[in-house]
């Protein structure tokens, strides 16, 4: 993009995201609406799982489409100090509303789980792509990472910090752009800083590990790691053990494979830098760094957010319940109860 196209690009989406950002005051305080329950449903196959509990297909019989349906059990979530955590995951995924993020379409409890229903995104996990393809074109990784940029804008703009960006929680759907999934970690930070360590290993910030406190510095260190293991296959901080792959993070020290064009060896190698000021995403031109660079000449940040492109891989499935793009992973079996457990934990659904 040119040095005025971008400026323009700003000037629009600075303006999308004010007016989103009341959007979102709005429903993120409102009351939570029970729109539907299990019995609506007919439950298909797993998934996936995540930390609280597995994903299923799902049918809703209103409408005969497909869902995702997030199952999370009310007592895993109360001993496990998550109650919380998993408040604020529902109440963001209700209230986010932009391209590429996943969004909610439906909650509902019963006696012993709590239920999410968002639309199901099934060309699969990034993962799944990634390993399969063994990389991405460069090309590819571009158009991908301009997407995961401007959503972190998003999130960021909305005083709220992401930190679980990995291929496991970027969906690919059948028109072939993202959807980010899993919730779980977003924060509401504003200004402030925070000490919690939480993320996936290989992903880390070293400021997260050094429990230096931190912000949404934490993200733009994430996106340089992905657009690595992209391009690559493979993460730039390996070891099975870790604490020696802390030891390789907060180092610093890592080398690019030698296809890697130059640009994109040298965006990834000024976002990951362990020193935050000097961090593209961090410093006081902010995302300017990394839109602006080299790597995304001939990108049009725009034309991504309208969806415009024609993405290069485009995951062939047949019909919307297709789950060819998702691992095997067993069933499921709902347990009943004859009371509603832990229902004061989870009566009130506001933010505390
Ligand atoms: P989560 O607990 O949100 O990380 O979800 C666990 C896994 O379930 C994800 O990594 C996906 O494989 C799958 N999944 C979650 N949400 C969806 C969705 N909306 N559509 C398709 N698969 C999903």
């Amino acid at each position: 993009m040119t040095d005025e196209k971008l400026q323009k690009h700003y000037l629009t989406f600075e303006t999308y995201l004010r007016r989103s950002k009341k959007e979102f005051e709005a429903r993120i305080e409102g009351e939570m609406k029970i729109t539907a329950q299990l019995e609506d449903f007919k439950l298909m196959k797993v998934l996936g799982t995540g930390s609280f509990g597995k994903v299923m297909l799902c049918k809703y019989k209103e409408d005969d489409n497909m869902y995702a349906m997030k199952i999370m059990e009310k007592v895993n979530i109360v001993r496990t100090k998550q109650v919380a955590h998993t408040i604020s995951e529902i109440r963001f995924l209700d209230a986010f509303k932009f391209p590429f993020i996943v969004s909610l379409q439906h909650f509902f409890k019963n006696n012993v789980y709590v239920f999410l229903v968002m639309p199901f995104i099934n060309g699969g996990e990034m993962f799944y792509h990634l390993r399969s393809l063994k990389k991405f074109e460069e090309h590819l990784a571009k158009f991908y990472t301009a997407q995961v940029i401007l959503s972190f804008e998003y999130m960021h703009y909305l005083g709220i910090v992401y930190r679980d960006l990995k291929p496991e929680n970027i969906l690919i759907d059948s028109s072939g752009y993202l959807k980010i999934t899993d919730l779980g970690f977003c924060k509401k930070i504003d200004s402030q800083r925070t000490y919690t360590l939480c993320g996936t290993p290989e992903y880390l910030a070293p400021e997260i590990i050094l429990s230096q406190g931190y912000n949404y510095s934490v993200d733009w260190w994430s996106l340089g790691i992905l657009i690595y293991e992209m391009c690559a296959g493979f993460p730039p901080f390996f070891a099975k053990d870790h604490m020696k792959l802390y030891e390789k993070i907060v180092s610093g020290k890592f080398s690019c494979p030698p296809h890697f064009s130059r640009a994109a060896k040298d965006l990834v190698t000024n976002i990951l830098q362990v020193d935050r000021s000097k961090r593209f995403g961090v410093m006081k031109s902010g995302t300017k760094d990394i839109k602006g660079h080299d790597w995304f000449k001939g990108l049009d940040f725009d034309i991504v957010f309208a969806k415009k492109y024609k993405p290069t891989f485009i995951p062939v499935v047949q019909g919307q319940g297709d789950t060819k793009f998702f691992e095997p992973y067993g069933d499921m079996e709902l347990r009943e109860a004859s009371f509603n457990e832990y229902d004061e934990e989870f009566k009130s659904m506001s933010l505390k």
